[in-house]
C-alpha cells in the first residue's frame, strides 16, 4: 500500500465507482491505472518475506495470487457489485470452476437451472460428477420445481438470468428464498447483465459470477472471470483454491477489463438502446416468427424483467420463418454483423445457437430457426439493412 492511495468518500453512485474505486497509486503518482507485469515481488529482508507468507504482513507475493493490477480490478468490480470481495480468474469457465472446488466437495449437490450457459452445463454434468458432486437441472422458473429438486445436501443453486439464447428472465428473489430455505447459497451469473443493469447481491443472491470476456471488456479482446461474495464466503474457499491451483487473471488482462468497466454503464445503457429498437423492429417484420427480448412486452416474463434488471440488456433472440435453412440464410447475407461465437463486444455477433454454442441442449424445433444476436454499438438502422439481405 502507498501513502498516495485514493480515499474515497462514501456513499458514491455506480458511475463514480467505475472509474475511481480499486486505485492505489504508486509512488511515482500515475493518473491512470498502472499495469505491473511482474511475476513476482520483491521482499526487503528475510523476515518480511517469512511475515508476509505467513499473512501477518499484507503485500504482494506471486502474481498467481496477488498483483496489483488483478486487485485494481478486484476492487472496482466488487464496488459497482455491492460485494464484499472478488476473486479474478482467467476465464469466466474458470470462475465457476474455482467456485465449485473451492466451496463444494464429494457428496455435495447443485440444483442449477437447465437454461445456462453450455460449457457450464458440461462442467457440471459432465467434469463435476467424476469428483462425486452431482447436479440436477430444473427447467423453467417456477420456485416449486426448484424447492423439489432442492436435497438435503444440496449446497449450490445456480443460474443465469436472463439465459442465452431464448432470454428467459428468472426471479432471483424467489429462487433466493428456495436456496437458503434448504441451506444453500445461491449463485447467480450476471454476465449477461452486468452491474450496469442488474445487481444480484442486492436480490438476495450469496454469489456473483462473472465472464469478464463479454460486456466488461466489452471490446472482444481477452478472457477473464470473477467470482464475488461475502469474504467469509471467499476467502478460505474460492481464493485459497485459486492462490494453490491458480486458474488466475493475468495483470495484462485485468489492466485492460479495469478500463473496460469505467465505460460499462455507457456501453450497456447504449447497447440495450439499440436491442430494444432491433428487436421492436424483427417484431413487425413479416418473415420474422417470433422475437424474445426482454424488455419487449411480449416477453413472457417482460414484467419480472422490468422489476429486477434497469435495461432489456443487449441480446435480441428471434425465430425466422422457414427453419434452419432460412436462419442461415439470414445469417450468410450479413455484411455487418460478425459470425461469431462471442458477445457482450462494440461488434455486432449473429449466431444460430442450435447448431453451434447450444448444439447439445437445445432439442427443441423451433430453435432450429432461432437467431441470437449480440447488440454491438453500429448505428441500429444499420444493423436492421444488413439483416434485411437474409430475411427480404
Ligand atoms: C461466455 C460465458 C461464460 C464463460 O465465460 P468464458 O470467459 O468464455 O470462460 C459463462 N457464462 C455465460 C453466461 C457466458 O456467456
Amino acid at each position: 500500500m502507498s501513502d498516495t492511495r485514493n480515499i474515497l468518500p462514501p456513499g458514491l453512485q455506480a458511475e463514480t465507482l467505475a472509474v475511481r474505486a480499486g486505485i492505489d497509486r504508486s509512488h511515482h503518482g500515475e493518473h491512470t491505472e498502472a499495469l505491473f507485469l511482474t511475476s513476482s515481488f520483491v521482499f526487503p529482508n528475510a523476515h518480511e518475506a517469512a511475515e508476509r507468507f505467513q499473512g501477518r504482513s499484507p503485500g504482494n507475493i506471486y502474481s498467481r495470487f496477488t498483483n496489483p493490477t488483478v486487485t485494481a480490478f478486484e476492487e472496482r468490480l466488487a464496488a459497482m457489485e455491492g460485494a464484499e470481495m472478488c476473486v479474478a480468474t482467467a476465464s469466466g469457465m474458470a470462475a465457476i470452476l474455482s467456485m465449485c472446488l473451492g466451496m463444494l466437495k464429494s457428496g455435495d449437490h447443485i440444483v442449477s437451472s437447465g437454461s445456462i450457459f453450455g460449457s457450464t452445463v458440461n462442467l457440471f454434468a459432465k467434469w463435476l460428477t467424476r469428483y462425486g458432486i452431482e447436479t440436477s437441472f430444473v427447467a423453467g422458473g417456477d420456485p416449486a420445481a426448484w424447492r423439489a429438486a432442492m436435497r438435503p445436501s444440496t449446497r449450490l443453486v445456480y443460474l443465469e438470468t436472463p439465459s442465452n439464447p431464448l432470454t428467459e428472465v428468472f426471479d432471483i428473489a424467489a429462487l433466493a428464498t428456495v436456496a437458503h430455505d434448504g441451506g444453500a447459497l445461491l449463485a447467480v451469473d450476471n454476465c449477461f447483465c452486468t452491474p450496469a443493469l442488474q445487481k444480484p447481491l442486492d436480490l438476495g443472491a450469496d454469489l456473483i459470477i462473472h465472464s469478464a470476456t463479454k460486456y466488461l471488456d466489452g471490446q472482444g479482446r481477452v478472457l477473464g472471470g470473477a467470482v464475488l461474495g461475502a469474504r467469509a464466503l471467499l476467502q478460505d474457499t474460492v481464493y485459497q483454491f485459486l492462490r494453490t491451483a491458480g486458474p488466475s487473471m493475468s495483470a495484462f488482462n485485468a489492466w485492460l477489463v479495469l478500463k473496460g468497466l469505467e465505460t460499462l454503464k455507457v456501453r450497456v445503457d447504449a447497447q440495450s438502446a439499440g436491442a430494444l429498437q432491433v428487436a421492436r423492429w424483427l417484431e413487425s417484420h413479416p418473415a420474422v416468427e417470433r422475437v424474445w427480448y426482454p424488455g419487449l412486452p411480449s416477453h413472457p416474463q417482460h414484467a419480472l424483467a422490468m422489476r429486477q434488471q434497469r435495461l432489456g440488456g443487449a441480446i435480441v433472440s428471434f425465430e425466422v420463418k422457414g427453419g434452419r435453412e432460412a436462419a442461415w440464410r439470414v445469417i450468410d447475407s450479413t455484411q455487418v454483423c460478425s459470425i461469431t461465437a462471442n458477445l457482450g463486444d462494440t461488434k455486432t455477433t449473429i449466431t444460430h445457437p442450435a447448431t453451434t454454442t447450444h448444439g447439445r441442449i437445445s432439442a427443441e424445433e423451433r430453435a432450429a430457426a432461432g437467431i441470437t444476436e449480440g447488440l454491438g454499438l453500429e448505428a441500429p438502422e444499420d444493423l436492421q439493412d444488413d439483416l434485411v439481405r437474409g430475411l427480404g
